[in-house]
């Protein structure tokens, strides 16, 4: 029986709350903390059983400390904002509790996401025999974990992965965002970026374009983004050649989107406005609708996975690993659309491994280092069973 901390009530946070509620028989007790302690008020009066909750100041070190000495967990998961990961990290270090989150570390003021400072705390985990879990939602997160999985069980080498990333969903807004606005802006208008023979290859924002027939929700446009697994996954996967990411986005997006660009709303520099400084970016999450209000909005499903192609015994071999998750059918369960669903669900699927001792370690670990046999054995009674369609081997399926 376990204690777990999770950090952050806003939609992950919601699911991961919901989850770890269903499974009394790991969790034992829940405390939920955010910024906002009626955020976790709101997400406990969902449950059948009780929860703590908890007001923590994230970006504080001190402040976290003395909240996880007080609750004492056997883990905590990080669902707050990417901003935080090196102060939470920090605080479980120093307490000695098992780390793990969905997102890589941001800079605040510069749209620029890596792994560095976190890969950084490698030796002190290593040597206070601690583990992080690094990016266990579901891209970064799942996807990792199909890449893991088939280089252990289908593939002698994988030479190329595409991760496609589809959302079918629609929340009846002209634009509103499925996740935190300021991060998944930031993501979208930022240039692409992809890995081939060692290299990063640039292209402009939203440049690259191709179409894929999703099992579940059909044809749509894939653009060509930089996505934070494509950093670890490079360096993981052995006789790599090269990895993209792929996103869906609507033709009603992209051009709010470019007009939004156009005048300058999505723009992170401070402003002087009425003799006050505000980041553009920052108040246009403000005006956009909360993520958490498109729960009950929205319908369709989600299609998220990876095209592996490699060698198999010196044969070529192509295969498209993936999950479907349904908006509706996610809000039923938990009160949450699937993009929080689809990150929460791997999150909490990840801290029973780690309270299981399945995934043991001592150090920094990003999922794909991990043994994905477990984990993809448990994914699909958590809520996220995954399929598996061979390919041809020499067809482009992104025509
Ligand atoms: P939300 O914006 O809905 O929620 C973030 C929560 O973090 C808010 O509730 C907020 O608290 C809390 N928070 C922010 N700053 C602090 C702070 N200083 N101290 C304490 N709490 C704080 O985001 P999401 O739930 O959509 O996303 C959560 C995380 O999941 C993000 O890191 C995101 O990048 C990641 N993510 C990962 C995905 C994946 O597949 N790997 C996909 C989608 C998201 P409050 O409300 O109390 O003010």
């Amino acid at each position: 029986m376990s204690k777990v901390l999770i950090i952050g009530a806003g939609g992950v946070g919601g699911v991961v709350t919901h989850k770890c509620a269903q499974h009394p028989e790991v969790f034992s007790e829940i405390c939920l903390a955010s910024r906002h302690q009626a955020k976790c008020r709101a997400i406990a009066a969902q449950l059948d059983r009780p929860i703590h909750t908890a007001e923590v100041d994230a970006d504080d070190v001190e402040a976290l400390v003395v909240l996880i000495e007080s609750f004492q967990p056997d883990v905590l998961i990080h669902v707050a904002l990417p901003y935080q990961d090196l102060t939470i990290m920090e605080a479980c270090l120093r307490t000695g509790v098992p780390y793990l989150d969905t997102a890589n570390y941001e800079h605040p003021d510069e749209a620029k996401f890596e792994y560095k400072e976190q890969w950084a705390f490698q030796e002190r985990y290593a040597r206070a025999g601690n583990m992080a879990t690094l990016g266990c939602g579901f891209d970064p997160g799942m996807t990792n974990i199909y890449c893991a999985w088939g280089q252990k069980n289908l593939f002698d080498e994988i030479h190329r992965i595409d991760i496609l990333d589809a959302n079918g969903g629609d929340h009846g807004y002209p634009f509103a965002t499925n996740f935190n606005p300021e991060i998944n802006i930031r993501e979208i208008t930022a240039n692409g970026r992809y890995w081939e023979e060692g290299e990063w290859k640039e292209t402009a924002p939203l440049a690259e374009k191709r179409t894929f027939d999703f099992d579940g929700i059909g044809e749509k446009d894939l653009y060509l983004l930089y996505h934070e697994e494509l950093e670890s996954l490079s360096q993981n996967i052995k006789g790599l050649k090269r990895i993209r990411f792929w996103m869906t986005f609507s033709e009603q997006y992209l051009t709010h989107l470019k007009v939004l660009e156009n005048v300058g709303m999505t723009r992170i520099e401070p402003i002087e406005f009425e003799g006050r400084e505000i980041a553009p970016l920052q108040f246009l999450k403000a005006v956009l609708p909360d993520p958490a209000s498109l729960g009950p909005r929205t319908k369709g499903k989600t299609n998220i996975g990876v095209i592996l192609d490699g060698l198999k015994d010196g044969k070529r071999r192509k295969v498209h690993i993936y999950n479907i998750c349904d908006h509706e059918k996610c809000y039923e369960e938990v009160k949450s659309q699937a993009i929080s669903y689809t990150t929460g669900v791997p999150a909490v699927t990840g801290a029973i491994l780690m309270l299981e001792g399945l995934w043991k370690g001592e150090g920094v670990f990003n999922v794909e280092q991990l043994d994905p046999d477990p984990f993809m054995a448990r994914i699909g009674d958590m809520g996220l069973p995954w399929q598996m369609v061979e390919l041809d081997p020499d067809a482009d399926p992104l025509a």
